[in-house]
Parts: structure tokens; sequence; C-alpha cells
């Protein structure tokens, strides 16, 4: 899997000359897609057999912290469609026949796939306003309609709307809950098409260029459409495999907390103070904050690549869902926390709007509110530890 990364290591050097231009304009980075798209790595997760690169959680991770330090706008984008890919990807076949999936299902799922190794890309839209990223409180829902389901809904916040070949719609059920009296709620992979109406609105402090506008919905799809092709998954799966709600978004964020350290680092020894070169680098206190932003990265990215050999190993485990939500905690918190305490070292000339460290402040600042928020994954890890009941023992439902 080094060629994926060599590959975005090339990529990134180019993200990184376009970031600041489509951040300015929140602008969905069509250059970066068409070059992500021209190297395959959209095929990333997509297994051999379909003509995708076949590649594990510590490959996306790898390649994910490596886009991240172009452009982390882009590398949140491809995170979603990687979830997509790797989460459909990695449903196991004897699994998902067992639970009663059909022919149909298998054959739209290699098309999908298959397409996206070709070029196509996905995105994701679990969040209402309201309910946020909870599955389990969504107000767009679905129904039988004819030959397969008709879905009806708003959208608030989705990376890439308007700009993607489909999306995963997450929708509850008009009739029908579980045994715990939760509404059955389903994925459906939604094709782009009449139905979907974009609403251009999307104008936030940072992630800017993930042009994440919401959409309203109202629209019959196939039948295969159903991921998994059982209706009622989406919230065992989240409670069960997290990895691709949880731990991919990791990966951006470790690389966002690295770019902010690599481009702190060139700053100060760009920067002369009273004629002479790299003078605040002189300054102990200066060295000391990018020391710990250097621990701290290095802390974060090594529970991320421990909780991504796991999810690789024993997906599903109780031990790697505890490894992934730490993984996605100290990733936001780091990430923050690094760009904070950098800029403080670097001085007014590292927040003059337009620079590369104002820009990945603000990116920054959406990691620890990008689901589970830090203090919820903090809480799921509390309860675990406290050996608290997560369903009746505690007050928050992550999803
Ligand atoms: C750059 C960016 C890209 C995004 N892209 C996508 C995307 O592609 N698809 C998508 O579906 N979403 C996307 N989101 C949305 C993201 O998932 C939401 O921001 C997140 O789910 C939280 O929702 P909210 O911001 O509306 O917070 P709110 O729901 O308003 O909640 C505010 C805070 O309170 C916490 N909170 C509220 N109620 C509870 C509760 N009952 N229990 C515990 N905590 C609670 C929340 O976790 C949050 O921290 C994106 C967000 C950003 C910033």
């Amino acid at each position: 899997m080094t060629d994926a990364v060599a590959t975005a290591n090339r990529l990134a050097d180019r993200f990184a000359q376009r970031a600041a231009a489509f951040d300015a304009d929140a602008a969905f980075p069509t250059a970066d897609i068409d070059d992500l798209r021209d190297s395959g790595l959209l095929g990333l997760m997509v297994p051999q057999e379909f003509g995708g690169h076949g590649a594990g959680f510590l490959d996306y991770c790898r390649v994910a912290q490596t886009l991240a330090r172009g452009a982390p706008a882009t590398a949140l984008l491809f995170n979603m469609h990687a979830s997509v890919t790797g989460s459909l990807a990695g449903i196991p076949e004897d699994l998902a026949r067992a639970m009663g999936a059909t022919d149909g299902f298998f054959e739209h799922r290699a098309r999908v796939l298959e397409a996206a190794a070709q070029g196509s890309m996905y995105g994701v839209a679990i969040t209402e306003r309201g309910a946020g990223s909870r599955l389990s409180k969504l107000q767009t829902t679905y129904r039988p309609d004819r030959d397969g389901y008709r879905i009806v809904g708003h959208k608030s916040v989705c990376s890439g709307a308007g700009h993607l070949d489909a999306y995963l719609v997450a929708a509850r059920a008009v009739d029908g809950t579980d045994e715990r009296g939760q509404p059955l709620v389903s994925h459906f992979l939604v094709p782009d098409g009449e139905g979907l109406d974009v609403d251009d609105a999307w104008d936030p402090h940072g992630m800017r260029a993930t042009a994440s506008n919401g959409f309203t919905l109202d629209m019959h799809v196939q039948a295969d459409a159903l991921l998994g092709g059982v209706e009622g998954l989406a919230l065992p799966l989240a409670h069960l495999m997290p990895q691709w709600l949880v731990a991919s978004y990791a990966a951006v964020y470790v690389g966002v907390a690295r770019a902010v350290l690599d481009e702190a680092c060139a700053y100060l020894q760009r920067r002369t103070v009273a004629g002479q070169p790299a003078g605040l680098t002189r300054l102990a206190a200066v060295r000391a904050r990018i020391g710990r932003a250097d621990a701290d990265t290095e802390a974060a990215r090594l529970v991320l690549e421990d909780a991504a050999r796991r999810i690789d190993a024993a997906p599903g485990d109780p031990d790697t869902n505890r490894a992934i939500y730490r993984a996605k905690l100290l990733a936001g918190d780091v990430a923050v926390d690094v760009a904070g305490s950098v800029v403080e070292a670097c001085g007014l000339g590292s927040l003059t709007r337009g620079s590369v460290l104002e820009r990945l402040l603000r990116d920054a600042r959406s990691g620890p509110l990008m689901p589970p928020s830090s203090d919820v994954a903090a809480d799921v890890l509390g309860t675990a530890a406290l050996g608290l009941d997560p369903h009746e023992g505690t007050d928050i439902h992550p999803w």
C-alpha cells in the first residue's frame, strides 16, 4: 500500500497550492477531486476483484492523514467517500446472507464498488437540524413504494452535496420499531437526480472547501438501494462496528495536527526577528510549544494506528471499539490544542487572513464537533471504564 501513500503525498503537494482559493470561496475542490479520480484513489477501499486497491483500515488512515497534510477539506470529502465504499466492501457475505440479503443486494454492491474504482464519488447524509448525527432521532422517513422505497426529508449538512454521484442517506421507517422500541433506521445509497434539491447556504468558519450544503429529498429509490438488503441495520452497526462513523474522521484530524506542526516549523524558520533569521526559534517557550505539539501529534497518530490495526484484525470487538473512540477523541482534541498553541508561539503573522496557519486553525476547530463530539466520545469511554450499561446507565446516547 506504499504506492497509495506515495500517490497521496504527490497529490497533497498539489492540493496545498489550491487550498486557499477553495477556502476563500467555500467552494467544492473540483480540481482536487479530479486528481483523486485520475490517480485511482477513489477505488482505495474497493476490493481488487472489482478493480480497486483492496485496502484495509490502516491503509485508509495513512492515505487520509497524508491528504489532510495538503488540504484538510479535500481529505474530509475523501473520508466520506471511503466510509461508503469501505463499509460496503466490509459487509461479510455470509453474515449479510444470514440476515436476509438477496442476490440483488450483492449485484448492486458490485456495481457501486466498480463504479467507485472507475471514478464515481459518494457522500454521507445523516445530520439533520435538531437531531445532529443521532440516528435514533432522525426525522427523514422512508416507506415502501412500488418496487422500492420513497424517502422524504431534509438533511442539513452533507459534504460535497450537489457534486457527487450518490449519497448514503440515513432514514427511519414510517412504521416499525426494533425490540427496544427504537425506530427502524436504515441506510440507502441514493443516486443524485431529480428529487434531491441542494440548499446552497454553506458558509462556515472552517473546513469551508467541503461544500457541506444541506438538501431536501423526496425520491423513489429501487429496493436494492437499501444498504445490506435488510431494514434497521443502521443503529446496530453504529454500536457494533463504528469504525466508518468514528475512526475515519480521526485520520483526517491527525493529518491536520501534523500539517499545523509542519507549517508552524516552516513559519518559525523563515521568520526574521530584528534582523536575525529564525529569531523566534531562539526562545525556549517557542521551542517547548513545538515540542509539546510534536509529542501530542505523534501520540494521537499512534493511538489512531493502534485502533486501525485492531479494526483490520478484530472488527466489532469491544476492545477495538474502545480504541476507535479513543482515536476520535484524541485526534479532534489534539488538532485543536496543537493549532491553538502553535499560533501563540508564532504570533500575529500566523493569524493573518490568507496565511496557511490561520486556515488550518479554522479547519482544526471542526474536529471535536464531528460525530461523535469529543464530549460524547469521552462519555462513551467513561461509561465503559465505569462498567455502566451504555443503553440504560447514562443519559447520553451517541447514536
Ligand atoms: C466540516 C463538516 C462537515 C460535515 N459533513 C457532514 C456530512 O458529510 N454528512 C453529515 O451527515 N454530517 C456532516 N457534518 C455534520 C456533523 O455530523 C454535525 O455537526 C454533528 O453531527 C453535530 O451536529 P450539530 O453540529 O448540528 O450539533 P447539535 O446537534 O446542535 O449539538 C450541539 C452539541 O451538543 C451535543 N449534543 C446535542 N444533543 C446531544 C445528546 N442528546 N447527547 C449528546 N450530545 C448531544 C452534540 O454532540 C454537539 O457537540 C459535518 C460537519 C462539519 C463541521
